[in-house]
């Protein structure tokens, strides 16, 4: 078994000053496949400290040179993605195809749009013709405590690290527990890289002792969080004794709209997109809300497009969905199973248990309800997990009144062939994202929530913002 205790500290691997061990669980086996320490206070200081003492060095230099140490992380990036595809999958159960070609393919793109989106940043501008002697200047905002889920680690990852180093910060990146060693690989192309000593630091650890050191941390400036709801709110307390900036990407629970006129692949690409990393994404489409003239069809193909959906193993290639993270995971997604039966939705898919023949691993089967109320628990909650639930409407506008009934608002998708109407609606959703007939948002795009879903807003030069403070200077000469 792997075993990786040690923590980036200073521009080197540390060993932890107390033995915390802690497994990772494959979930596709159910078998450790490596150990790591989860970090105490003094760790989390030591990395504070040295975080805190590379940043004026690191604030000043120009960033040019900042982005030229990106563009060389670029490539040591690229060169290890064959290894992080697998770390991913072994940790937290991507299928390898999806690990290779998304989960690491997302982290590399977001790289790429952040050093397109660099070159052309003003760092200093004038405020404008109406007055001219006043400058607004970007500043970095300092030492920033980075904390990132195990769903989509190397998106996560990179959508923090590089923008704050872009930006001039100085971090010490937490990642999850569950998904600790693809983050110290990216750590190892850091070191690579050869970023000055401090600039970027990295420790393991939980929530309770790890992450709350780090964000109650007096000398921490911003905590960049990505997580659960729950997580966000805690942290949000914790950081608030020292005002920190906090930034939130949150939980999720979309409302895919599909109007009578959609077109024919709407509804087996939406089930497709929502079982896709097995339901594990904040911005999964996990309401489909379906107009009433189409309903009982879009039921039918939503579960015959969901039984033909394999589960397999992660290991192996080819088109499957994997295991959910962990037992916890697993336990908690057949409660929510349960849940919709009991409160009276119609399964027409999927269900309680493991997919038929499968005895181990965390495997949950591609699960449809029908006939879900919006009051209903599975409509309402967020269940990280293969499950949809489909929701009939009457017009447009109970449509919109229906997808923006939660306490979330994260991405939200339409399904018209009607221009007008998807525009229409577009504008009415209360969500940071909204995607139409299965067009993605283009890369660089910015990429964050509203209401609970969080605030602040991550990927290209918004990301970059977001770890800048702006600073106005009147009489510049
Ligand atoms: P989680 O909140 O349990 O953990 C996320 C991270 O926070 C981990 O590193 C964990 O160790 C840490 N953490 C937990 N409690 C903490 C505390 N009290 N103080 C400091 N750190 C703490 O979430 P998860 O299960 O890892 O991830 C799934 C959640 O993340 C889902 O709700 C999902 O929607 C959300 N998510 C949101 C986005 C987004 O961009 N909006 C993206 C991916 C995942």
């Amino acid at each position: 078994m792997l075993e990786k205790r040690e923590f980036y500290i200073n521009g080197e691997w540390v060993t932890p000053s107390e033995a915390r061990d802690h497994q990772v669980i494959d979930p596709s086996t159910e078998e450790p496949c490596a150990v790591v320490s989860l970090a105490n206070e003094a760790d989390v200081n030591k990395a504070v400290a040295a975080a805190k003492a590379a940043w004026p060095d690191w604030a000043a230099t120009p960033p040019e040179e900042r982005i030229a140490l990106v563009e060389k992380f670029y490539q040591i990036y690229k060169s290890k993605a064959e290894e992080l595809a697998q770390a991913i999958t072994s940790e937290m159960g991507a299928p390898i195809d999806l690990s290779r070609a998304a989960q690491v393919g997302a982290g590399i793109g977001h790289t790429k749009a952040f050093l397109a989106a660099a070159k052309d940043f003003q760092w200093i501008k004038p405020l404008g013709d109406h007055a001219p002697d006043t400058m607004i200047v970007h500043e970095p905002v300092g030492v920033c405590a980075l904390i990132t889920p195990w769903n989509w680690p190397m998106n996560q990852i990179s959508l923090k690290v590089i923008a704050a180093a872009i930006a001039g910060c100085t971090m010490v990146l937490k990642p999850s527990e569950e998904s600790p060693i693809n983050a110290m690989i990216f750590a190892e192309a850091m070191d690579e890289a050869g970023f000055p000593k401090g600039v970027f630091n990295l420790i393991n650890g939980d929530g309770a002792v790890t992450g709350n050191a780090l964000t109650g941390h007096p000398d921490v400036d911003m905590v960049s969080f990505t997580g659960s709801t729950r997580a966000g709110a805690i942290i949000s307390k914790n950081a608030a004794d020292s005002v920190k900036r906090v930034h939130l990407e949150l939980g999720g629970k979309g409302a895919n709209i599909v109007f009578a006129d959609a077109d024919d692949k709407a509804v087996k690409r939406g089930v497709i997109q929502m079982m896709n990393n097995s339901g594990q994404s904040c911005n999964a489409p996990s309401r489909m809300l379906v107009e009433k003239s189409i309903y009982d069809e879009a039921v039918e193909t939503a579960a015959k497009t969901a039984e033909i959906i394999a589960v397999g193993d992660s290991h192996e290639e080819g088109r499957h969905i994997g295991p959910v993270v962990n037992e916890a995971q697993w336990n908690k997604i057949q409660g929510l199973i349960q849940k919709g039966i009991d409160e009276g939705a119609r399964l027409v898919a999927g269900g309680l248990g493991r997919p038929d023949g499968m005895n181990r691993g965390y495997y949950v089967k591609p699960t449809i309800f029908a006939d879900v109320n919006n009051d209903m628990t599975i409509a309402r909650e967020e269940i990280f997990g293969p499950v949809l639930t489909m929701i009939p409407f009457e017009n447009e506008a109970e449509a919109i009144e229906i997808a923006n009934d939660t306490v979330y608002g994260l991405t939200n998708y339409v399904q018209t062939q009607d221009g007008a109407k998807a525009n229409r609606v577009a504008l009415k959703l209360r969500s940071g994202m909204v995607e139409m007939n299965g067009n993605p948002r283009g890369a660089g795009a910015p990429f964050g929530g509203m209401k609970q879903s969080g605030n602040g807003r991550e990927a290209g030069v918004w990301g970059i913002e977001d770890f800048l403070e702006v600073k106005a200077i009147g009489g510049w000469s």
